[in-house]
Parts: C-alpha cells; sequence; structure tokens
C-alpha cells in the first residue's frame, strides 16, 4: 500500500522549494500542491513503500497502510527519528503499544565515506567485482576456477 499525506499535520515543510519528503523518495513521487503547500504522492503505483518519507518528514505527517503480515490490519507503525536513533511506535488493534529503538548510523552524521575507505581500482564498469572488491571482503583478488 503506497504512502499517504496527512494533510492536517503537513506544513508543506515551511515553503521550502524541496520538501524533506521530495527530497528524500528514491523515486521521486512526492509532490507539492502548489495551491495550500500541502504535499502528495503523484504516483502511488510507482511507490514501493520504502518508508524514506515517512522516516524523515518532520511533521510525521506521512503513513503507509502496511501490508497485513508486517502491520496488522488496524494497526499502526509510526516512525520517529532523531540524529542517532530511530523509534518505532506500533499500535495493534487491540489497543496495545510497543515501542522499538534502534540506532540508524555508526557514523557522526555527514562522516561517511562513500567507498568506506577501501581502495577502489575498478575502471571498468562491466567488471564482475563489486565496488572496493576484492578489499572489502579481505581479499587482494577474488579466488578463480583453474581451467
Ligand atoms: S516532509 Fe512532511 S511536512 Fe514536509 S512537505 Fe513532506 S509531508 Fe509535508
Ligand atoms: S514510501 Fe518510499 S517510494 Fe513511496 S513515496 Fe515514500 S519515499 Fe517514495
Amino acid at each position: 500500500m503506497p504512502s499517504f499525506v496527512i494533510a492536517e499535520k503537513c506544513d508543506g515543510c515551511q515553503g521550502q522549494e524541496k520538501t524533506a519528503c521530495m527530497y528524500i523518495c528514491p523515486n521521486d513521487l512526492m509532490a507539492v500542491y502548489p495551491e495550500n503547500k500541502k504535499a502528495y504522492n503523484r504516483d502511488v503505483s510507482q511507490c514501493w513503500e520504502c518508508y524514506c518519507c515517512v522516516k524523515i518528514c518532520p511533521q510525521q505527517a506521512i503513513d503507509v497502510r502496511g501490508y497485513a503480515d508486517f502491520v496488522p490490519m488496524g494497526a499502526s507503525c509510526v516512525p520517529l527519528r532523531s540524529s542517532d536513533s530511530i523509534m518505532w511506535t506500533v499500535k495493534f488493534r487491540n489497543g496495545m503499544t510497543k515501542r522499538f529503538k534502534f540506532p540508524i548510523r555508526t557514523t557522526e552524521e555527514g562522516e561517511a565515506v562513500p567507498d568506506g575507505g577501501y581502495t577502489v581500482d575498478q575502471k571498468d564498469l562491466n567488471d564482475q567485482l563489486l565496488c572496493t572488491e576484492p578489499y572489502s571482503i579481505g581479499l587482494d583478488a577474488l579466488p578463480t576456477l583453474n581451467k
């Protein structure tokens, strides 16, 4: 089930040209109505329910109707993000509430190194090695079959 915006909570990221949900959606689905500056998912058929927009929204104005195997019918699953952790509040339809807190990063914000500090010496995009291999898997070279 795709994401949807709770209009009463959305403040349009206070008029920013690019809102947090527009910035984070990997599928470029979030847009803002020019009339009322409220966000909406402009192509729900393309939403893969990754929850990125739900997690980044500072107003907790986006939700996803989760699939029944993940969120039983009538329940809700709401994330609250901080700089180093994310708290999930799960409300079950019988009224029970559970909270789970997970760390979200192991490096300071803005300090992540894209290649993880490993040497990248691949020049051929068709190479079967993944970026940073073989060093990131602790080898100097990938084993090959002797022919
Ligand atoms: S991130 Fe949240 S508050 Fe900002 S525009 Fe999107 S839905 Fe609205
Ligand atoms: S759930 Fe993921 S794919 Fe769907 S609108 Fe939000 S960020 Fe985009």
